[in-house]
């Protein structure tokens, strides 16, 4: 059993929406397909998975680098020991080859979307949905194929209005959501208190609603919103500072009492090590957000669980970052807290497909083989581009 070809398309993400500091009118995601020389029904086997969202595509790092390295691996290095499967920390390997320790940027995402394609490949060769190969990897049995899910939007739109967020909130409760998460930082404090105060009056209770600040404040404004949100007992209070700046995070825990949340931009084990001895972040308490499309795949997520539960902190912590069907299946398998969603914006990627059950607060995957991507509105037609 040998991989044949790897592509990548570089796809754009629909919507004009911002969030404190970043536009994703401009972003882009790398879709990867990984096809194997096992034929079924007349087709190639072929994984298919993608790089999460909120950054850019990789075609160039993937093009350049890594998929000529895996293709060039001696193809028996790149499966488990008895020949059945692809081994996903060894393909992650051949990506790598020749790339120094640290500095974990963009070429995280890039292998990371290689790596997802090589589980979503496995699940379809055992002819099963991928949390099942994912739990059954890690040794875990999925009781509840359930998974927490929270719905995030609340961006600042260029039509901006309280009524528009409240409206927007409104739909996602009537789709099944019952929790909620919107950006602040991108208007003036008083601003987003009243933005905070309109998303609260339909969420009922600030135990559903989480505001994140996307590592945009200082201190002292990280402080001034922290004395204006603490009556509000919100869920999680995320990424207020740099995502890299410990001391800061620590700073703010030492004077913030609710939940705060941060991970999402973490793209190694190391980073997140640092994580939980330096910021200041309490068991039982905080919110880790890593995701693994973001940070090398799946093997590398797993390490962080690791390291998180070295430190004593709870998986079910775990909220990864990407609202989509990839650590939906990711949430289910490993048995993390939950997952977010992004309804009705980040298209074809962001959401689940037509097929997943959404309602009192849960998302379901379908048993499709593998991520199920090929069910869903708009995804389908990409993956079929990508010259199968
Ligand atoms: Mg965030």
């Amino acid at each position: 059993m040998r991989i044949t070809r790897i592509l990548e398309t570089t796809v754009p993400l629909a919507g004009n929406i911002a969030n404190a500091l970043v536009n994703f009118s401009e972003h882009t995601i790398s879709l990867v397909a990984v096809q194997s020389d096992v034929i079924r029904n007349g087709k190639a086997v072929t994984g298919v998975a993608f790089n999460s969202i909120g950054r850019f595509g990789q075609g160039g790092i993937l093009r350049e680098r890594m998929i000529p390295r895996v293709l060039a691996a001696a193809p028996q290095t790149l499966l488990t020991a008895d020949g059945k499967q692809f081994d996903a920390s060894q393909v992650l390997a051949a990506a790598l080859r020749n790339e120094k320790p640290g500095g974990h940027g963009d070429r995280a995402s890039a292998a990371a979307a290689i790596e997802l394609a090589i589980w979503d490949l496995n699940a379809k060769l055992n002819d099963e949905p991928a949390y099942q190969t994912i739990a059954r990897h890690y040794g875990r049995t999925v009781t509840d194929k359930r998974a927490a899910v929270y719905a995030a939007g609340g961006y600042y739109y260029p039509d901006a209005s309280l009524d528009r967020l409240k409206a927007e909130l409104k739909a996602y409760q009537e789709m099944g959501f019952e929790a909620f998460k919107m950006k602040i930082g991108g208007a003036p404090l008083a601003e987003d208190i009243a933005r905070i105060e309109a998303a609260l009056a339909i969420a009922g209770d600030g135990k559903r609603l989480s505001v994140d600040a996307n590592g945009r404040f200082d201190l002292e404004m990280a402080l001034a919103y922290a004395g204006e949100i603490a009556p509000m007992k919100l869920r999680w209070y995320e990424e207020v500072g740099d995502p890299l700046d410990y001391d800061l995070n620590r700073r703010i825990a030492e004077q913030y009492d609710g939940p705060l949340a941060t991970g999402e931009n973490l793209f190694s084990t190391q980073d997140v090590k640092n994580l939980v001895q330096f910021a200041g972040l309490r068991p039982g308490r905080d919110i880790f957000q890593m995701d693994a499309g973001l940070s090398y795949g799946i093997t590398e997520y797993a390490k962080m669980l690791a390291v998180l539960e070295a430190h004593g902190f709870d998986r079910r912590f775990a909220f990864p970052h990407g609202g989509h069907l990839i650590n939906l299946h990711i949430a289910v398998a490993l048995g993390l807290g939950g997952c977010e969603a992004y309804p009705g914006v980040f298209q074809p990627f962001g959401g689940y497909g037509e097929n997943c059950k959404i309602g009192g607060g849960y998302v379901e995957p379908t048993d499709a083989p593998g991520f199920g991507l090929e069910e869903k509105e708009g995804l389908a037609g990409k993956i079929a581009d990508l010259a199968f």
